[in-house]
Order: structure tokens, then sequence, then C-alpha cells
């Protein structure tokens, strides 16, 4: 009996009994499960997600959130067979399956672990520095991102079911905002397990994540300004669902992640014979036939100097008769199928525009239909690369356009001709090459790979985005802009301007700024455990005189003997200095005598200077004292928290000589 999709809706999983669309196996056209939506309260899910999702997302800290991700993305790596299973149906090889099953996995737990390192214990989230604005030093101001109440509605492409919906789901949740996610139809049984995984870990809130498996209904009449839809698609259906008037009317955000006609260029340098020129063949055969295709971030267009056109499409020619198209089960299967039969009509016709003004040279447009989607790579040579639809049409499987360019001006310009795209590859030994590509083409592209003989071996290549860097183009490729880090997650928070004196700022962000009251008592900070460290409190220190003995002592001791230090004539005709002054890490050294509590106690380690300046030179005889405050404080694990210590370092004047972080490790 074929297997109906569920719903996620409002906390219960929901088969629609109506208005049922079939999902047809890649690989033999039989129906694998049917799938839709009718019946669903749409306005209710919102309403759901927003009263029940999103406060109780929001009462966890960025930590909480991590450790809540860590545990997804290990439930998906635990039951990945599961999906695998799912995933050969859609036509997809054993690697098509790893990149997005556990490529989706991956990119969950770095963003997880990225999480856990670098947000605080709160909800708040401070951007850039403090602002000092008054001259007395009492009002200042500090801007800080809180979640949006609203919810973000992920509508995703079929290409990557796993991936493309963790990579979106993760930053959404990490950032405190519930999801509701639409996947698309002809791949939505290998979105729902994977989905499903997630709801029983049991580790989501109420409310934090819903499904829609068919039609959105009326869901974006209801949307709000809270609200934000992240598609991943084609450019047409983004343009159909942001023309809702709602986006206008009510300012919802709407970010976009749609077709791309990426390029990869063969450098000038990199003529036959040349490693760059081996590996520029292997990628655009990789990238043609992976995932057969149907990658966003797929090499569409590939440019060569025209002097090694000839030679380019001969070794792809014989690269790509090496491929092995057939049912992925199957021994030897280099290269599987396209999702659907839809698919392969769409492919077949967008092929046909491009062989209008350029020649097939690998391959059949003849693919006679049959069982399964089947279609196998085609390379087209545009010898005027102008007149190539290449630059226009995006076939969404293993396609690519050989054209070839004069320099590497005409290079540039064909690239960006693409109108914006995720990926711009280039295979070149020359770092004038490489600068030039980016000073002419940056501005047209998210991500831009340079690979040569060096960096080869661990390239991840043209076709990966990564959890730490931006995905994402302007331009035809949508504008929008997901991972990056902790970038991604700042998409689905607001970024507020906060005003006032320095004590209510450092309340609000939970850490001590600038200028802010702070809080002195009996006991060392060295002293406290964690817990019991107040932000704020600050332990001032006797005073040290720093002697020329000390500074001749350090130098030998350390072989620093800069002439600012040992030089007296030279050190006088410094406009910097006037006279011999104190190494600045002597002055450091001094501090830490100065603020130590050397018994063994709660702070375990010191593991880092941040911020360091050197503000005012010290010279022989003058005195330094420190002012010690706790600036932030982080758990880390249960027994452990990092604790941020603002150093000042001031001379008998009160003149400030040296200010940094001092990080420590610290017993909870
Ligand atoms: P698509 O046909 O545009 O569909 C994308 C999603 O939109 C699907 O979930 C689809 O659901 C949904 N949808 C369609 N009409 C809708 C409507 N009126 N309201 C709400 N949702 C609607 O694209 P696709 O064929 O799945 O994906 C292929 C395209 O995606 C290619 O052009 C590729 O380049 C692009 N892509 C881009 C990226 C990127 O990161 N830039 C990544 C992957 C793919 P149904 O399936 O149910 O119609």
């Amino acid at each position: 009996m074929t297997r109906i999709l569920s719903n996620y809706a409002a906390g219960t999983w929901r088969d629609a009994s109506r208005g049922l669309a079939d999902i047809r196996s890649a690989l033999t056209g039989e129906t694998v499960a049917q799938t839709g939506s009718e019946g669903l309260d749409f306005a209710g899910m919102l309403e759901h997600a927003r009263t029940i999702g999103g406060p109780a997302l929001r009462a966890m800290s960025f930590q909480r959130r991590a450790a809540m991700l860590k545990a997804l993305g290990a439930a998906i790596i635990e039951r990945k067979e599961e999906l695998y299973a799912l995933s050969s149906e859609t036509g997809a090889t054993r690697q098509d399956g790893w990149i997005d099953i556990e490529g989706g996995a991956g990119t969950l737990l770095a963003l997880a672990s990225r999480g856990r390192k670098e947000l605080p214990d709160d909800v708040i989230l401070t951007d850039g520095d403090f602002e000092p604005i008054g001259k007395r030093g009492t009002f200042a101001g500090q801007h800080v991102y809180t979640s949006l109440h609203g919810v973000a509605v992920q509508i995703n492409a079929f290409n990557f079911p796993v991936w493309g919906m963790l990579e979106k789901l993760g930053p959404a949740l990490l950032a405190g905002v519930p999801v509701i996610v639409k996947p698309a139809t002809a791949t939505a049984q290998v979105a729902e397990a994977a989905f499903r995984i997630l709801i029983e870990t049991g580790v989501l809130p109420a409310g934090a994540a819903q499904l829609i498996v068919g039609p959105v209904g009326d869901l974006i009449d209801h949307l709000g300004g809270q609200d934000l839809v992240s598609f991943t698609g084609s450019a047409e259906t983004a343009a159909r669902i942001n023309g809702h008037p709602v986006f206008a009317r009510e300012g919802v955000r709407f970010v976009a992640e749609r077709d791309s006609l990426n390029a990869s260029i063969l450098g000038p340098d990199a003529a036959p014979g040349t490693p760059e020129f081996d590996l520029f063949v292997a990628e655009v055969v990789r990238e043609m036939t992976i995932k057969a295709g149907q990658k966003c971030t797929a090499i569409r267009r590939a440019m060569v100097p025209a002097a090694h056109l000839d030679a380019a499409e001969a070794a792809l020619v014989a690269a790509l008769a090496k491929v092995v198209v057939g049912d992925p089960a199957t021994e030897g299967v280099t290269m599987g199928a396209l999702a659907s039969e839809g698919q392969r009509a769409d492919v077949l016709a967008k092929a046909r525009q491009l062989g209008e003004a350029s020649r097939l040279v690998f391959g059949t447009l003849d693919n006679a239909g049959g069982e399964g989607a089947f279609v196998a790579p085609l390379l087209f040579r545009a010898d005027d690369a102008w007149a190539s639809a290449a630059h226009d049409v995006e076939a969404f499987g293993p396609v690519a356009t050989l054209m070839p360019y004069q320099d590497l001006a005409e290079a540039v310009a064909l690239a960006n001709r693409g109108k914006g795209a995720l990926v711009l590859s280039c295979f070149t030994h020359d770092p004038a090459v490489a600068r030039e590509l980016v000073t002419g083409a940056g501005a047209f592209h998210g991500r831009m790979l340079f690979v040569d003989r060096d960096s080869a071996r661990e390239s991840t290549g043209h076709g990966s985005p990564l959890p730490m860097l931006i995905h994402g183009g302007p331009g035809r490729a949508g504008g929008g802009e997901e991972m990056g880090g902790l970038r991604g997650v700042k998409h689905y928070m607001q970024r507020t301007a906060l005003q006032g004196s320095p004590s209510v700022l450092s309340a609000i962000v939970g850490r001590h700024l600038p200028g802010a009251a702070q809080e002195t008592g009996d006991v060392h900070p060295f002293r406290l455990r964690f817990g019991d460290l107040a932000t704020g409190y600050t332990l001032h220190t006797g005073a040290r005189t720093v002697t020329l003995d000390d500074i001749e002592h350090f130098a030998h001791f350390t072989g620093d003997t800069f002439y600012a230090h040992m030089d007296e004539e030279a050190a006088a005709r410094s406009p910097i200095f006037g006279g011999r002054v104190a190494h600045g890490y002597l002055l450091l050294s001094f501090a830490a005598g100065l603020f130590v509590s050397p018994e063994e106690g709660p702070v375990l380690a010191n593991y880092g200077l941040e911020g360091l300046r050197f503000v005012k030179p010290v010279k022989p005889g003058e005195a330094i004292k420190v002012a010690l405050t706790v600036k932030s404080k982080t758990q880390r694990s249960p027994d452990m928290g990092e604790v941020r210590w603002a150093v000042a370092i001031t001379n008998q004047d009160e003149d400030l000589v040296a200010t940094y972080d001092l990080l420590t490790m610290n017993a909870v």
C-alpha cells in the first residue's frame, strides 16, 4: 500500500485524505508515496508557532539551543540508514545521499559547536563594540540582537531534502525562532522522514517545528512583520511567492536562494600539462555528475583560454565517457537519475535551448524516455561564448557549456554575464589572476574558490557550501545569504541600537561595559567560584614602581633588547618614547604579578588575552597598578566556565597605560 506522508501541525501528525499528489520513484516511475496538506489550519499553525514555540525557544539561552541542535544532528547520524534507503528512490547514489544526509547533519553539528563556542549563555546577543557617546562617560550606545517574535517559513527545493532543510532550520532555531518547513513535493518522503527523526528526539519544545507536505494553502496570507520566508528554488517560484501583497504591506522578510549559472574558469596560466588543467577537467566532470548535476552550485559554464579550447574539450569528453549512469544500487554506477520524470523533461527542454547556439560535443538529446528519470551527461561547446544561452538558461541536470575567452577581462565579463551567481571557481597558480578575478567579479558572486596544485588535496570543491562560509549570491541567485558561521543566525534576529548609561546597558547585556558601576569586596575574585562571581566585580591592586634595573633585567632575560628599552640616546630621539621605556610585555607580567592570587583555587587556567593595546609608555621610576573587572561569564561545560576579565593598567597619574581582556577557565 502506498504510504501517505504526514504533516506535523500544532504538535500532531496529520495525514491529508483529499487532494493527494503522487511521489514517484526516480528509478522506476512507480508511486512510492502520496502527499497533501488539504484541511490543515495554516493560520492556526502560525499561531501555534508564535504563541507556543516562540516563547519556549526564547526562554532558552543560546547555549541551550546549541545543545538542542547537537542532539538533533546526532539523531540524524544515528538513524541515517533509514534516510539512505529513501534517498535512493530519488535517484541519488550513496555519495549523493552522503552529501545530503550526513552533510546536513554535519552542518547542524558545526552550527551547534559554533554556537556553543561563540554565543553567550543568554538570550541577548551584542553586536559590535560599545559606543561611548557623552564626554563624561555617562551616556553610551550598544547594538544588540534579539529573536524575532514570528515564524520562519522555510520553503525548500527538491534536490537536497535533508541538507536543504537542516541548513535553514538550524540557524532559525539557534536564533530562537520557530520554523514551519515546506519541503518540495518530489522528494518530500526523505524530508518527512528526517523531520520525523528530529521530532522523535523529544528535544524540541512544543511549537518549535512544524511540517507541511503539500501546498501551503493560505499560510502566506497570514504572515506579519515579525515573520520571515526563506525560499530555495527557481526564480519563477520565488517571484510568484514574493509577489504576494503581504510582503510589501506587512514588511515580511523574504530571503531567496534561487537558480544560479555558476562558472568555472581555467586560468590563462593553466595550459594542458599543468596540474591546474587536470584539476579543472576533473572538477567540471565532478560537478556535472554529482547528484546528476541537480545542484544549485554546479558548474554550468566552463570557460577556458581560446588557445586551449580543443584540448579542454578532448579532456572533458574523455573523462565524461567514463561516467556510468544507472540505478545507484548497481555495482559500478557513478551517476544516478534525476529526481523525477518532470525534471527530466525540463532538463531536456532547457538543453535544447542551449543547443541553439552551441554544439553538443558529448551525450545525446535523444534520451527516449522509458523507466526512470535518467539523463546522461550533456556537454555543449559554444565557440561564440557571447551567443550561448548558457548565460541565461539553467538546465538543472548533468549539463554544462564549454566556452572560450580571449583574455582575463573577457573571462570576468563572461562570468558576470550570469547576472549574479552562488559560486565562481578558478583553476590558476597565479595569485595575480586570482586578485584580478576578485576585483572584477566579486560583486557578482557569493563565493569564490581558487584551486591550484597547493590547495587541491584539501579543497572542498566548487560545489560545496560550507557551514562556516556564506552560501548565497547576488542578483539572479536571489540575493540571499545563509550559513557563514553565526551570520546566518542573525537573519532571524532584530538588531536594535540601545542608548543609556553604561550601568543600564551593562545590566541589559549581562556584561560589564566601560564606565559602568563596579563592585568591590573583601574577597579576591580568584577565590570565588564561577557561580559566585558577579559581573562588574573589581579588584584594585596596589602599585608597583618600574625601575631601570627591572627593564634591563627583563631585556637580558628575554633577549628583547629593542633600542627603546636599552639605548638612552636612540630612545630620546624617538617621536613616540622620548627616552627609555619599559617593555609592554614586562608591564603585562608585572600586572599578572599584581592581580594573581597564587594558591590553587577556582581559576583553573589563563588561556589568552584579547584586544591588547599599549596606550601610554611607562618610564623608569613610574608606578603601575591594575583594575581587574569581571566583564562577562559563559558556562562552557557542567564543570567549567569562561570568565572574561577587563584589565586596565594605569600609572601614578591615573592615565591608562594598557588595556586588554584576559580569559580564564574557572571551576563552576
Ligand atoms: P521550485 O519548483 O521553484 O520549488 C521550490 C519550492 O517552492 C518547492 O518546495 C515548491 O513546492 C515550492 N512552491 C512552489 N510553488 C509555491 C507556491 N505558490 N507557494 C509556496 N511554495 C511553492 O524549485 P525546485 O524545482 O524544487 O528546485 C530547483 C531549483 O532550485 C533550481 O532552479 C535550483 O537552482 C534552485 N536551487 C537553489 C539553491 C540555492 O541555494 N540557491 C539550492 C537548491 C536549489 P512543490 O514542490 O510542492 O511545488
